[in-house]
């Protein structure tokens, strides 16, 4: 049972709204049941109201496929599977920064795990190497802009290796990709086939910093990481459309290696044309494409949307797709 505290805390981080305006919901929450229930019994009512959920989202053991981002309190069991080099930055106040990453699974999927100044010691010191399992402890999640899940470190978090027992593959094992029909689709992962019918006019050119991945911001002075400072940005691509499979549509995103396979066009040669002009050799390239996809169905918050983030450009395994089609015909039958 959570104390009243503890819901609270949770309370007016997810509502936005102040401790008083809370305190004064659940008082007047408890004045109409009559005093019935107590003030933690309120607190969950009220969260209700606000449509806050408060649920505590500590999990033992939960697998990486199942961590969303934003979640906190972060538990988890896995192998490291890599280990990025160090890289040295200078930070806005001249200091020398540094970061690595840990690479890791569980079988289920990949995490990142960047590791800041002071917790590369745990590298150095080789606390924890390659292949080692390890368990995290007070993480939280985060989404990189790829679509890629990344645990983060706060200085509550905890790293320790644990007895290697066998429990954790060295890889992730395959993901089933479920074919599905759009309109049956929910979050997970799926493999679709469709047809490319818009594109979205956004920028399909992304700058990145080389160093850590981040979205850049450009001023009079060139491309900034809001982490490394100035950099020379890395060009991405990232095409955005809509795909339509005679039964429903939905937004479908292609970043890097799945936006070159798809549109066939590398970024850089993206980086002296102007908007208008890149979307539209894009669109010539791939409006009424037909494609086969895998990937990861996601509900996009700042539209309350499914959105599909495309993992891979396949290629039609033309046998499979006449027996499907086949199959597809009969049951009208
Ligand atoms: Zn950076």
């Amino acid at each position: 049972m959570l104390s009243l505290e503890e819901i609270l805390l949770d309370l007016e981080q997810k509502s936005k709204k102040s401790r008083e305006e809370l305190l004064a919901k659940i008082k007047k929450k408890q004045e109409e049941l009559s005093g019935l229930v107590s003030s933690e019994g309120a607190a969950h009512l009220v969260a209700r109201d606000l449509g806050v959920s408060i649920i505590r989202e500590t999990k033992r053991e939960l697998k990486l496929k199942d961590i969303k981002p934003d979640m906190k309190n972060i538990e988890t069991k896995v192998r490291i599977i890599g280990i990025t080099d160090t890289r040295k930055f200078k930070r806005k106040d001249g200091k020398e920064g540094r970061v690595a990453s840990l690479i890791v699974t569980d079988g289920t999927t990949e995490a990142r795990i960047p590791l800041w100044d002071k917790q590369i010691e745990l590298i150095d010191e080789k606390t924890v190497e390659k292949n080692d399992i390890i368990e995290i402890k007070n993480a939280y999640a985060k989404e990189n802009i790829f679509g890629g899940l990344e645990l983060r470190l706060s200085k509550y978090s905890r790293i320790e290796k644990v007895e290697d027992d066998k429990s954790i593959p060295y890889r992730v094992i395959k993901p089933e990709f479920e074919r599905k029909k759009l309109k049956d689709i929910r979050e997970g992962s799926y493999e679709i086939r469709g047809n490319i019918v818009n594109i979205f006019n956004i920028n399909p050119l992304f700058k990145t910093c080389p160093k850590c991945n981040s979205k850049l911001e450009k001023d009079n002075k060139g491309y900034k990481c809001s982490e490394h400072g100035y950099v020379e940005p890395v060009n991405n691509l990232i095409i955005s459309t809509i795909i339509d499979d005679g039964t429903s549509t939905i937004r479908a995103v292609f970043f890097r290696d799945a936006a070159e396979k798809l549109s066939n066009i590398n970024p850089n040669t993206l980086s002296n044309m102007t908007q208008e002009e890149s979307i539209d050799l894009i669109r010539e390239n791939i409006l009424g494409k037909d494609v086969l996809l895998t990937g990861v169905v996601r509900k996009n918050k700042i539209f309350d949307s499914l959105e599909f983030i495309v993992r891979d450009v396949k290629e039609f395994d033309i046998e499979y797709e006449s027996k499907t089609l086949i199959d597809e015909i009969s049951s009208f039958r």
